[in-house]
């Protein structure tokens, strides 16, 4: 096996646009395909055949992808997982990519580095994590209910989540979000209070649409609870109609529209809605991500892979390039999503993580 030092090869260029005209300027990278949890809609509830350790791609790896990406435009990096706080070495991990300049149409500027996390182990994290140069977090929380709450994760504490959560804002990070699935006859009745608790920890709340992901295997059609319900059942609690921040939700890069509570204590307030399957997020997208395995994957909602690992490791001169351009070239306009569980990949979020 090629050492690490084989990704010195990496020099050449990619132009990061996809042939709809998109560019690419945040990149998801799975640090590891293990979680602490299993949440009901993410994964089974068996024992998990994880790969070889050697399968994982080491942090040197990480870097020197990440790296290549920012010099090819890659603004923005979110660690996820699996549950990315189960990896070792990680805030020197963060430390070594926050140190990276990310090449933008006005110049050169540091790296941002982000994490996506259950919170379980994040307390005595946060602040380290912090100073390392994580600028965000979001933070995943089904349900204030503890029992409720560890019945959908299977294994979760929610009291360690709450300390995670105020340690992070005792560690003064620049943004935190919360993000919940909206599950029908689970969390429908607590989705305004979920919001609630965000907004009074300082954090901006984002529900989900429940995704078939698993070739379906854990969705249930029944439950899925649209981004219209969500924002209806908000609106209704908090006794205020909910205004697009610019005409009809304001859609960033990213898959979120934004939504703002209009009058009422909590005037002002935004919520974000992931419509996955009822308001097709595909149209905006400006990311790729790499698995816990080094696998390039052009659409959350589609199984075109490529080997960035193999690539990386077989050392050979302008091949990780290669495969970025193939991988790009497979992006959709649009996923197949159906809201009867069909239509999505045969890959687990666990495994691609978000
Ligand atoms: N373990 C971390 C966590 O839970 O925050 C990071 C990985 S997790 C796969 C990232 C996000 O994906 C979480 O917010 C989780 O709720 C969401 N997620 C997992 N499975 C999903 C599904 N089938 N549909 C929609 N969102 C899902
Ligand atoms: Fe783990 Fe996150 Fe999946 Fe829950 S959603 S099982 S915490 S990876």
């Amino acid at each position: 096996m090629t050492p690490p030092g084989a990704l010195a090869s990496v020099t050449g260029t990619v132009d990061l646009v996809d042939r709809t005209s998109r560019q690419v300027r945040y990149l998801r990278i799975s640090l590891l395909d293990r979680c602490n949890y299993r949440c009901t809609y993410c994964m089974p509830d068996e024992p998990m055949e994880f790969g070889a350790r050697e399968e994982v791609l080491r942090l040197e790896e990480v870097v020197s992808l990440a790296a290549a990406f920012a010099r090819w435009g890659v603004q923005r990096v979110r660690l996820t997982g699996g549950e990315p706080t189960l990896r070792r070495g990680l805030v020197d991990l963060v430390g070594s990519l926050a140190r990276l300049d990310a090449h933008t149409p006005s110049g050169l500027r540091p790296l941002e580095v982000v994490m996506t996390t259950n919170a379980e182990r994040l307390a005595p994290m946060a602040a380290p994590l912090r100073q390392a140069g994580l600028r965000g977090l979001t933070i995943s929380i089904d349900s204030l209910v503890p029992e409720r709450f560890a019945r959908i994760t299977r294994r979760g504490n929610l009291h360690n989540v709450l300390s995670g959560i105020d340690a992070a804002n005792a560690a003064g990070y620049e943004h935190l979000k919360l993000n919940t699935v909206a599950i029908k006859g689970f969390n429908d009745d607590e989705l305004a209070e979920l919001a609630m608790f965000a907004w009074s920890k300082g954090m901006t709340p984002r529900f989900i649409e429940q995704m078939p992901m698993s070739g379906g295997a854990t969705f249930v059609p029944g439950e899925m609870m649209s981004a219209a319900q969500v924002r209806d059942a908000v609106a209704r609690v908090v006794g205020s109609e909910l205004v697009a921040d610019d005409g009809q939700g304001v859609r960033g890069h990213g898959p979120a529209s934004y939504w703002r509570v209009a009058s009422g204590p909590w005037a002002g307030y935004r919520l974000g809605t992931i419509g996955a399957l009822t308001e097709n997020f595909c149209g905006t997208c400006n990311r790729l991500r790499v698995s816990a395995t080094g696998q390039l994957h052009g659409c959350l909602a589609r199984d075109e892979t490529g080997d960035l690992r193999a690539a990386l490791r077989g050392g050979r001169c302008g091949e990780v390039e290669r495969v970025v351009k193939r991988v790009l070239a497979t992006k959709r306009d649009a996923h197949a999503f159906g809201l009867d569980g069909h239509g999505g990949p045969r890959k687990a979020m666990m495994s691609i993580g978000g």
